[in-house]
């Protein structure tokens, strides 16, 4: 073999080798840069989780704290009123002291009323740091879907009588699910508390249950504002509210923690949520629940 082509080859080779080692060293390279970011990203997430797991015990213990004297503080408001109650029947006819009670008695219930709301407030955000922890307790018994469909709307104190409520319930057997009552309730209620907060009064409100293959599902529709597409994910979201959002009923503003808590209640019960609207057109909110098994509704 001549000498240029033995040096040739080797060039070539060595341009082999070379390359080879570039491939080896970028792949490793590219392997440092991932390890890199796996573990930046582990240990934010370990940091995230450490925050929130801090500020649910912070939450809890502040709700604790402030429900304690709270409720100390409504029962001798209470307890005021029905003394000031009794007292106004013994003035010994002097009307000044009568007034002076009456408007005494008046205030006492105004603080009452917005001791309810806080005490309100408080049970929203202890109930949205236990719904963080997957920790609501639920106390799950073989219940009556439709029963407790009709229970709630015969239960609705915040809703006026002028309000029509459409009950929607298929003929037939009962709808059976395994679920707390209480927390199903809670969901029902809190639906039909923002139907009524975001629609028109004059527009009724309807309740509907449908059963679906091994599910039950229940829809609360009303005919209000509707709630634009690009929102409609964020909305189950803890503190989130719609920006701009007009309240049609009643002043009370919320914490955006309500739906929140909601999804934590049904995801507990391994159901989902949901929500069809459209901006103007009202707003359908659903949930489902796993059916009872057959053999659970044997008699
Ligand atoms: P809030 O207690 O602040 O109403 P929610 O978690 O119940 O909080 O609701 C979150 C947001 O979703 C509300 O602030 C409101 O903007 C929107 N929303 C909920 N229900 C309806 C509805 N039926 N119609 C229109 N918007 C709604």
């Amino acid at each position: 073999m001549k000498k240029p082509t033995l040096l040739f080859l080797s060039l070539k080779m060595l341009k082999k080798g070379f390359s080879f080692i570039l491939k080896i060293m970028l792949v490793l390279i590219g392997r440092e840069i991932l390890q890199r970011q796996q573990a930046e990203a582990k240990t934010r997430l370990l940091a995230q989780l450490e925050a929130q797991q801090r500020m649910n015990e912070f939450l809890s213990i502040a709700s604790h704290d402030l429900k304690t004297p709270l409720t100390s503080i409504k029962g001798n408001i209470q307890l005021m009123v029905r003394r000031m109650k009794k007292s106004l029947n013994d003035t010994n006819g002097s009307k000044e002291m009568a007034q002076i009670l009456l408007e005494a008695r008046e205030l006492l219930e105004r603080t009452d009323q917005q001791l309810t709301r806080l005490t309100r407030i408080i049970n929203t955000l202890l109930e949205s740091a236990r719904s963080k922890t997957n920790t609501l307790d639920l106390l799950l018994e073989l219940c009556e879907l439709d029963g407790l469909l009709h229970e709630v709307v015969q239960e609705q104190r915040h809703i006026p009588q002028t309000r029509v409520l459409n009950l929607n319930i298929p003929s037939g057997d009962p709808v059976l699910v395994m679920a707390d009552t209480q927390r199903i309730k809670q969901v029902v209620h809190h639906y039909l508390s923002n139907a009524h907060k975001y629609s028109k009064i004059e527009h009724p409100i309807e309740i509907r249950l449908q059963s679906e293959g091994r599910a039950a599902r229940v829809f609360v529709s009303d005919k209000g504002l509707g709630i634009p597409t690009h929102e409609q994910a964020r909305i189950w979201e803890q503190f989130y509210r719609v920006p701009d959002i007009e309240v049609q009923n009643g002043t009370e503003i919320g914490l955006g923690l309500g739906l929140h808590i909601c999804r934590k209640i049904i995801e507990q019960h391994r159901g989902q949520v949901g929500v069809y609207s459209t901006q103007g057109g009202g707003a359908t909110f659903w949930f489902t629940l796993p059916l009872a098994s057959q053999d659970l509704q044997m008699p």
